[in-house]
C-alpha cells in the first residue's frame, strides 16, 4: 500500500520504518529539513534499538523522507503523527495538528483519489472530527475522504517490538470503507483489533495512559508509606500484583513517571474533564504524587547532608527511562532543577541522554562516565535504571562522602538508600 506519514518524530519514524519493513511504500513528511536529511542518510535522529538497521535497509527503496507535501497525493492512507505538546495550563497545543491538516488538504486538492486520513497523534477526544476533518475538508475542497483515529501504544526503548506485536490495535472510525482499509493494514499483526467510534479511540489512548500513570502514583504512595513503616514496598507490591485483577506491571515504586506522554496526557485529560464541568480529583492526585517524588528525593539529601548549598551532587541518569536518549518530562530534569534551586553543584552523567539534557538545562555539567561524575561528589542520586548503574560498587569510593540515594530500585550496594525503601 502507498502510505504517507506526516511527522517523522518518534512515532512517525517507527511507523514509517516498520511499515516499510512490512513491504509498504512510505513517503515520510517532516517540516524539519535537518531531520529529513538524517533520515535519508539511513540513520535515526533519535536513539531506538534496531531502528537504524531497518532505516538503512529501506531508505531510498520503499521509504523516502521529504519536507514536500505534494508527494502525498499518490498515497492511499495518510497518517498524522505530529507532536501534541502541553501548554502551560495543561491544555494540548494542537497547532501542529492544525497545520498538518491544512497542508494535507492543500496537497490533495483537485485529486480524484479517495484518501483515508488517520490520526495517530494523541489528541483530546473530539479533535479528529471537530478539527482535523474540518481543516482537511476545507482546504482540500473534496468530500470523498475518510477519517480514522488509530492511537499508538508503543514504549520508547521497545518501540519496534511493541509496534510489530501490539497487545491490541484500536481503530476508531465512523464509516465502513475507511475502517476496512485500516483493518487490512493491521490484519498481518495477528493481534486483537478493537473497532470503536473515532472519539472512543481518542479516549482509549487517554484513559490507558491515565490508568498506567495512576498505577505508578499509587505504588509510589504505598512506597512512601512503607518507608515510614520501615517495611519493604517491593515485597508488599509483589504480594499485591499477584492478584490477577491487578497484575504485577507498573507497581515498582520510585521517582515517578516522566517521558513525553504520561505527564502531558494526564494533564490534558484533566483539562478535558474540567472543560466539561467535572472535577477529576483522582487524576489531579496522580499528578500531585508524581510532582512530589523529586522533592522527596531532595529532602532525603537534606536529611543526610544538611544544607546542600555549594555541595556537589552526582546525578546518574538523565533519560526518563533506560534504553532511550529522551529527556522529555524526565524526573531527573525535575530533580536537577530542585538541586540547582537549592544552590547545589550538579555533576551529571547518562550513557545516551547528555546532549538532550543539556538542551533542557543550559550550563548543565555532564561527564563522560559515572566514575568522573562520582569523583569528589558529596552525594549521588541514581535517577535512571540503566543496567550499568546497578553494577557500580567500588566506584562509589571515589566520592567525598558516600551518600547514595536511588530513585529506581537497581543498586545492590549496601550503602544505598531508596526514595521509598
Ligand atoms: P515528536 O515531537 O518527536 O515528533 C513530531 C514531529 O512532527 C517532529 O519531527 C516535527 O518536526 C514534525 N512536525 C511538526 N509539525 C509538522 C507539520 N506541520 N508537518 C510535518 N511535520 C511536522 O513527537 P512524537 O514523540 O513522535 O509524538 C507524536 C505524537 O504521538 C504525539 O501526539 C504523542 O503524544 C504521540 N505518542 C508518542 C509516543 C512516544 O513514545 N513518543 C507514544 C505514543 C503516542
Amino acid at each position: 500500500m502507498m502510505m504517507a506519514i506526516i511527522g517523522g518524530g518518534y512515532v512517525g519514524l517507527i511507523l514509517s520504518a516498520c511499515f516499510a519493513k512490512m513491504g509498504h511504500f512510505i513517503m515520510l513528511i517532516d517540516s524539519d529539513s535537518d531531520k529529513v536529511d538524517v533520515i535519508n542518510s539511513g540513520r535515526s535522529p533519535t536513539y531506538e534499538p534496531g531502528l537504524d538497521e531497518i532505516l538503512s535497509d529501506h531508505i531510498g527503496r520503499n521509504l523516502i523522507a521529504t519536507t514536500c507535501y505534494d508527494r502525498i497525493r499518490e498515497s492511499d492512507v495518510i497518517f498524522i503523527c505530529v507532536g501534541t505538546p502541553p501548554m502551560p495550563n495543561g491544555d494540548t497545543d494542537l497547532t501542529m495538528v492544525v497545520s498538518a491538516s491544512r497542508s494535507i488538504g492543500e496537497a490533495i486538492k483537485g485529486s480524484q483519489r479517495y484518501y483515508a486520513i488517520v490520526v495517530k497523534s494523541t489528541v483530546p477526544p473530539g479533535t479528529t472530527e471537530n478539527l482535523v476533518k474540518r481543516e482537511v475538508l476545507k482546504y482540500s475542497d473534496k468530500s470523498d475522504i475518510g477519517f480514522a483515529m488509530n492511537p499508538e501504544f508503543l514504549r520508547e526503548g521497545h518501540a519496534i517490538e511493541d509496534f510489530m506485536h501490539p497487545d491490541r490495535t484500536v481503530i476508531g472510525c465512523n464509516e465502513t470503507r475507511t475502517g476496512e482499509l485500516i483493518e487490512l493494514i493491521y490484519k498481518e499483526f495477528n493481534s486483537p483489533i478493537i473497532k470503536t467510534s473515532i472519539i472512543e479511540a481518542e479516549m482509549i489512548k487517554y484513559a490507558s495512559n491515565a490508568m498506567l500513570a495512576t498505577k505508578i502514583s499509587f505504588s509510589n504512595e504505598i512506597g512512601n508509606i512503607c518507608k515510614r513503616l520501615g517495611i519493604d514496598t517491593y515485597s508488599v507490591m509483589k504480594g499485591v500484583g499477584m492478584d490477577h485483577r491487578i497484575n504485577p506491571h507498573f507497581l515498582d515504586a520510585g521517582i515517578g513517571f516522566g517521558g513525553s506522554c504520561f505527564p502531558k496526557d494526564v494533564a490534558s485529560l484533566i483539562r478535558v474533564a474540567e472543560n466539561l464541568g467535572y472535577d477529576p480529583s483522582l487524576l489531579k492526585s496522580v499528578m500531585k504524587v508524581n510532582e512530589q517524588q523529586p522533592k522527596i528525593i531532595v529532602e532525603l539529601l537534606h536529611n543526610k547532608l544538611g544544607d546542600i548549598h555549594g555541595k556537589s551532587i552526582a546525578v546518574l541518569g538523565l533519560a526518563f527511562k533506560k534504553d532511550t536518549d529522551d529527556t522529555r518530562g524526565s524526573r531527573a530534569i525535575s530533580v536537577i532543577r530542585e538541586l540547582e534551586r537549592a544552590g547545589a553543584i550538579v555533576k551529571a552523567y547518562d550513557p545516551l541522554a547528555c546532549r538532550n539534557a543539556c538542551k533542557e538545562i543550559s550550563g548543565l555539567k555532564c561527564y563522560s562516565d559515572a566514575q568522573a561524575a562520582l569523583k569528589d561528589a558529596d552525594a549521588c542520586i541514581i535517577m535512571t535504571e540503566w543496567p550499568e548503574f546497578s553494577k557500580l560498587g567500588a566506584e562509589f569510593n571515589l566520592m567525598k562522602s558516600k551518600v547514595i540515594i536511588e530513585g529506581r530500585r537497581i543498586s545492590s550496594c549496601s550503602d544505598v538508600e531508596g526514595i521509598c525503601w
